[in-house]
């Protein structure tokens, strides 16, 4: 498996002509370039539960995913970086072909282990799992130590250098790092990629370090929920790709950009904004598309 590369995250410039037109300085934080499959910010969140783990003298990581999980497939590779084994639950049965995240997560070494939706829902641990050698870190890596891991993000990007800092949110892990490892000055906006998600808001407001912040949630740019996507949504992100050279995920970062495309479209940005937006990685789930469907 292809290291880690920390070193090839950039800042790229993201030209889009509703940007120039509305006057704003818009740049993209490449987490994407840390590795071709490994997601970006799972990386990220994950790296203080590593550590505790290894001072805990745990030996395993124990989390919870379903079958396309960008955290189940960093959480195997980094595991395997870490000389940890890992247990990934999963949500559903068995499938008789397993999906490409899942088969990658399983040949770094990762053990499977699929139970039904309803135990999912209860994060039931089967009972042949010694759990006291396990550290157990929650879906999506949300907690404390994961808002630690992604306020790390911002050792590569000044957030001082900015008047918004905008990224894509599923547990909110990752915008409540952001938020705590930046300046008053800046906005931190969060696009959600659930539908009717009331709870995300104490969710993040729970790993802040001044709980009295109130994130800023856009709820508008969901596409019909969590990984589902429409062909204006695929457009996007074929059109992003050419004029930008960026490619984006259908779960995350394409709904980020679509995002704050149309935001800036309805003056959401006062002109002369100075706009980061985080690309948190997650292009392996791509791979559930149709072939085709993407440009790149
Ligand atoms: C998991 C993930 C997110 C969401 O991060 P949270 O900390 O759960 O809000 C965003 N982008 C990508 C690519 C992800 O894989």
């Amino acid at each position: 498996m292809q290291d880690i590369n920390p070193g090839g995250i950039t800042i790229d410039p993201v030209l889009l002509p509703v940007f120039e037109l509305k006057e704003l300085t818009v740049s993209m934080l490449r987490l994407d370039k840390l590795h071709p499959v490994i997601s970006g910010n799972k990386w990220f969140k994950l790296r203080f539960y590593l550590e505790e783990a290894h001072a805990q003298g745990k030996k395993t990581l124990l989390t919870f995913g379903g079958a396309w999980s960008n955290h189940i497939h960093a959480t195997a590779a980094a595991c395997r970086i870490h000389h940890l084994d890992a247990i990934g639950i999963i949500r559903g049965e068995e499938a008789a072909e397993l999906s490409p995240t899942l088969r990658q997560a399983r040949e770094m070494g990762m053990q499977l282990r699929f139970i039904s939706r309803g135990q999912y829902r209860e994060k039931w641990i089967p009972d042949d799992i010694a759990i006291s050698n396990c550290l157990i870190v929650g879906e999506g890596g949300y907690g404390k130590p994961g808002a630690a891991g992604a306020a790390t993000i911002l050792d590569y990007a000044n957030p001082h250098d900015y008047t918004h800092i905008c990224c894509a949110m599923g547990t909110g892990t990752m915008l409540a790092g952001i938020m705590n490892r930046s300046p008053a000055t800046v906005t931190c906006l969060g696009i959600s990629v659930l539908k009717n998600n009331p709870a995300l808001s104490g969710q993040v407001r729970a790993l802040l370090a001044n709980p009295q912040q109130d994130p800023v949630i856009i709820p508008d740019y969901h596409f019909g929920g969590y990984a589902k996507q429409t062909p204006e949504l695929i457009q996007f992100m074929n059109n992003f790709y050419r004029v930008t050279g960026i490619p984006t995920d259908f779960v995350y970062t394409g709904k980020l950009c679509y995002a704050i495309s149309a935001l800036a479209g309805k003056n959401y940005f006062p002109p002369g904004s100075k706009i980061l937006l985080i690309h948190s990685g997650g292009l392996q789930g791509n791979r559930s598309l149709d072939k085709g469907t993407l440009i790149f």
